[in-house]
């Protein structure tokens, strides 16, 4: 029995066993406005049921215990026969089995399919976002793919597939496939021209044998993976499935696991092609940089995503927390400061769900044929990867801190949180590599510029602080004198005008008037909670809270 000293009190309750989606109403707005009316029942569905999934105490408890339980490498079976298996806690299998099965894999080609993919995956890896990273290399090589139409018939279905099959098995006899992609060399991943793996042409046509390394390859338990190696006609992207046709297993030395900061559910490796990895050409030789690109740009989206999920469940916790917790004579949600920081949190998930989902349409939309989607995709996806991953860190700090001293301890799941923020903005190309695209775009595609700004002008008129900022990134635009050197604020300035011409036009009021005054207009300070307090903060905050 407690003692008397020991009653607990003013201790929030935990945030579960509520609709991660419907209670996320920025995101469930962004369906409503994207997909055809008459998807949305059906669409609405599905979400809510994944949404209740994702919110629920046993799903929670699969998180925790995926990470608590890490992969472990087996290399070799008990008679010394190399393997080069991942071994994982059956909370993985069942989180990554739920992912695939809501249809996060299955977007190409589908009505409103983007869309309906980008919310479940907004969803789904806030229980835990480990499972992001096989579930979006899946969804992304089929792009790259189609540029091999004999081996997309057989894989493209299989990656779509709703259903978790983790065997590894000749293709032929899979329900569904995970796949992954191994760029990155230890000496060069951004700039990827300098990779050393080389591909020598086996007489068949197509076939070829690798030799050389990947020093990071993501989930390596995955059935193939799109490589890039060195063919005789140049840089080329290859498929390498982990078992061949005749059920033996392909070369593929699993080396090590990395020891990371975060992401501690999913498997990373470091892989030797020992000179007998066999590989199917996917594209021509010397073509491998464009095919690839499909595959990036998708994935590059997913780390838009990806930061949007992990910034909406700490600003979730955070609302939660303060509407439970009271301190010096009042709930915290009710004082002044704290419903501050609370609404900037707030507005800055909210901008990052609008433009994350407002890019997934574009995919809809340009795979329906629409060419000014697929110039703003160009542009617009490389600046929301920079700005997007680089607010994650922040807002998950600053909500971590919104729980005091128990933000600060693990079963707060704030940490785990925290750990995982910094990754989007890494993998996928880091930081200066978005901005630097930005540029590439600008310099290569004059569409792209035309679509973003075609995309911005929308909303000219409606808020003079939007309409400056617009002006502002036309002068950055017109003095291209020093631009490397400026491209961090360009990608900056075009994010906040692209994710403040969004909300103007769609998200209330007051939370696009919090955006423009604490993002465009120059009336607040560095830290999060320095809107100008004339502005209706306790809407916004309400809007924000995870109804349970
Ligand atoms: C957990 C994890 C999993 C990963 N999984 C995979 C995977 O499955 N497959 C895969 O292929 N890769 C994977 N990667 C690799 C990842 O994509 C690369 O680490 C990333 O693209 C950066 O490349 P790099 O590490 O070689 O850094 P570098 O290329 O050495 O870059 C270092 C820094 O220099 C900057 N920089 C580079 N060039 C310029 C320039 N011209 N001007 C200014 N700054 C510049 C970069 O922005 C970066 O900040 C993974 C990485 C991590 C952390």
């Amino acid at each position: 029995m407690e003692a008397a000293s020991h009653t607990v009190t003013n201790q929030a309750p935990p945030l579960v066993g509520y609709d991660v989606y419907t209670s996320d109403r920025a995101l469930a707005e962004a369906v409503g406005r994207h997909l055809p009316a008459e998807l949305l029942d059906e669409a609405g569905e599905e979400l809510r049921a994944l949404g209740r999934a994702t919110g629920s105490e046993q799903v929670r408890e699969w998180g925790e215990q995926a990470n608590a339980y890490p992969p472990r490498l087996r290399t070799h079976d008990r008679f010394g026969q190399r393997i080069d298996e991942v071994e994982f806690h059956p909370a993985w299998h069942r989180l990554l089995g739920k992912a695939v099965a809501a249809g996060l894999t299955d977007a190409w080609g589908r009505p409103g399919g983007h869309v309906r993919r980008a919310a479940g995956f907004l969803v789904a890896t806030q229980a835990e976002a480990g499972i992001g990273c096989p579930v979006s290399m899946t969804h992304a090589a089929v792009p790259a793919l189609r540029a091999e139409p004999e081996l997309a018939a057989v894989w493209e279905p299989l990656a779509a597939s709703r259903v978790y099959e983790r065997e590894l098995l000749p293709v032929a006899g899979k329900a569904g496939v995970l796949l992954g992609m191994g760029l990155t060399e230890k000496q060069g991943g951004s700039d990827v021209r300098a990779v050393t793996t080389s591909a020598r042409p086996l007489a068949a046509p197509g076939e070829y044998v690798l030799t050389g390394h990947k020093w990071f390859c993501s989930a390596p338990m995955s059935d193939a993976f799109l490589v890039l190696a060195r063919a005789p006609g140049g840089l080329t992207c290859f498929l390498v499935p982990r078992v061949l046709d005749d059920g033996s297993r392909n070369a593929f030395a699993l080396q090590r696991l990395k020891d990371k900061l975060g992401n501690r559910s999913n498997a990373s490796a470091e892989v030797e092609f020992p000179g007998t990895t066999w590989a199917r050409r996917v594209g021509e030789e010397g073509r491998g940089l464009r095919t690839v690109m499909g595959m990036v740009a998708a994935t590059r989206l997913d780390c838009v995503l990806g930061s949007a999920a992990l910034m909406r469940q700490a600003v979730a916790q955070a609302v939660h927390h303060a509407s439970y917790r009271s301190a010096f004579g009042g709930l915290l949600a009710d004082k002044p400061l704290m419903r501050n920081v609370l609404a900037d949190l707030a507005v800055e998930s909210e901008a990052a769900t609008v433009l994350g989902m407002r890019l997934a349409a574009a995919y809809d939309a340009a795979e329906g044929g629409s060419e000014r989607d697929r110039a703003l995709l160009r542009i617009a996806v490389p600046a929301a990867k920079y700005w997007v991953t680089k607010r994650c860190v922040p807002v998950v700090a600053e909500a971590l801190e919104c729980l005091g001293g128990n933000g600060y301890v693990e079963e707060s799941g704030l940490p785990r949180l925290l750990r995982e923020s910094p990754l989007n903005s890494v993998w996928e190309g880091a930081g200066n590599i978005q901005a630097l695209d930005v540029l590439r775009a600008l310099r290569t595609e004059p569409a792209a510029l035309d679509a973003y700004l075609r995309e911005v002008g929308e909303a000219r008129g409606a808020d003079p602080r939007l309409d400056r900022a617009i002006r502002g990134v036309l002068a950055e635009l017109a003095d291209l004198e020093g631009v490397e050197a400026r491209a961090r604020r360009l990608a900056e300035r075009m994010a906040l005008v692209l994710q403040g011409a969004l909300l103007v036009r769609w998200a209330p009021p007051e939370v696009a008037d919090a955006f423009c005054a604490g993002r465009l207009g120059g009336d607040t300070g560095s830290a999060f909670g320095t809107l100008p307090h004339t502005l209706d903060l306790r809407a916004v905050v309400e809007r924000a809270r995870p109804v349970e």
